[in-house]
């Protein structure tokens, strides 16, 4: 754990150079006596026997990565400006997206890879049928952390179902508390049924929760000290994150990035924060309000104060994709090697060769930074 000071704009800069290089499959007769974790045995409280999660996952640069999130669709309710497009968008067809089964068979693999935590994105992850039964089996096979990342438009009606099905935390966007400007950021009309979904899921066992809002200069940034009042009034976690350059319009330009540092400010100056601790791996820095009022507040600032050096975090596209980073400049294919009849010794050998080259970090800040041709839609926040 650590306790790093408030924000201040431009201190952990990140000016590296990572080595960027295309990991290749490993034929099986490579792999050496792997001592394969088992996953899903359980003690008779329900914890996962510690003993058994002997197997670990690095980068070259000593990272230790245990957390996955998982896209399970390319496919979105929503038209969030930052995000996607206005104009239709190309999905990919049913039978390039891994199949629940692919998709157990990966999840098994990536635990006995020391991953604990998974997080389940998309595009819109309840768009997919079948999400709380996939929940209850990655629930059944011992992992630590499940969470999910959703838009809430579906939320209220399969809250109940998600949480019975293991789920333990979740984030919800809402970009806007007017309903005229959420309506412009989504392109939908489905503000109350968002907030209707906060307040549902703010009255279970996955109470706080986390509320994302991607702030964009100009469009929603007079909202932070009400954001805040909301944090205050509901005891949720209301997490401010920088706009990336991960649009489908490529509209970004780092004039529209509001930056970590003068939203804390802003709130401190209203209502004074006390920093909480986190894990160096955490991508938010948290905060409370001196005066104890509930709620509390996270900032994500990669584009200011990016994170890389501690990440912990891979990325399983929808269509079977492995990505090391958000901004990475090429993917791996695991659907491809599920699909050719790849055993899991090949899977797994794969996997750490791919992991082995994880960049050292974004580069968003370098000169010569180019987004990555996929956009956060297909990569899966
Ligand atoms: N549809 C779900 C949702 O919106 O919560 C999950 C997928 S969405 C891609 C995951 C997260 O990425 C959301 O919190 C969203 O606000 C965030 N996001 C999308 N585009 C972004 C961008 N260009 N910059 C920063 N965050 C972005
Ligand atoms: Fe859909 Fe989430 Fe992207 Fe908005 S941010 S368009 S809800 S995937």
């Amino acid at each position: 754990m650590e306790t790093p000071g408030p924000p201040e704009l431009g201190k952990e800069r990140f000016d590296g150079n990572p080595r960027i290089s295309v990991a290749r499959p490993i034929p099986s007769c490579w792999i050496g006596p792997f001592c394969f974790t088992e996953v899903g045995k359980r003690n008779p409280d329900g914890s996962v026997q510690p003993e058994k999660r002997a197997m670990t996952l690095h980068d070259k640069f000593g990272r230790q990565i245990t957390d996955l999130r998982i896209s399970i669709t390319d496919r979105c309710n929503f038209r969030c400006v930052y995000c996607r497009s206005a104009d239709p968008e190309n999905y990919r067809d049913h039978d390039e997206i891994l199949s629940w089964p692919e998709l157990d068979r990966l999840a098994h693999i990536f635990l006995g890879l020391g991953i604990r935590k998974i997080r389940i994105t998309g595009g819109e992850p309840l768009v997919r049928s079948g999400v709380e039964d996939y929940i209850a089996r990655l629930h059944a096979l011992g992992v630590e952390d499940l969470s999910m990342t959703t838009n809430g438009h579906l939320l209220a009606e399969r809250c109940k179902r998600l949480m019975e099905a293991g789920l333990r935390r979740i984030n919800i966007s809402l970009d806007s508390l007017d309903p005229a400007k959420f309506e412009r950021i989504t392109r939908t009309k489905s503000f109350d049924t968002v907030m209707h979904g906060i307040d549902v899921a703010q009255k279970t066992r996955l109470a706080p929760a986390k509320v994302n809002a991607v702030l964009v200069r100009g469009l929603n940034d007079d909202e932070v000290e009400a954001f805040a009042e909301f944090a205050r009034e509901r005891g949720v976690i209301m997490r401010f994150i920088e706009f990336m350059p991960l649009d489908a319009d490529r509209t970004w330009t780092r004039n529209l990035v509001v930056p970590a540092a003068e939203v804390y400010q802003r709130i401190h100056a209203r209502w004074p924060l006390v920093q909480i601790p986190h894990e160096r791996s955490e991508t938010a820095r948290k905060y409370r309000f001196a005066d104890g009022a509930p709620g509390e507040i996270g900032l994500i600032a990669p584009v200011t104060q990016p994170f890389c050096g501690h990440c912990s975090r891979i990325r399983l596209t929808a269509d079977g994709k492995l990505r090391t980073c958000l901004f990475s400049k090429e993917d791996h294919d695991l659907r491809g090697l599920l699909r050719e009849g790849a055993t899991d010794a090949d899977v797994t050998t794969y996997i750490r060769s791919v992991v082995d080259e994880k960049e050292e970090g974004h580069r968003i800040n370098a000169p010569d930074f180019v987004p990555p041709s996929r956009t956060m839609v297909f990569i899966g926040g």
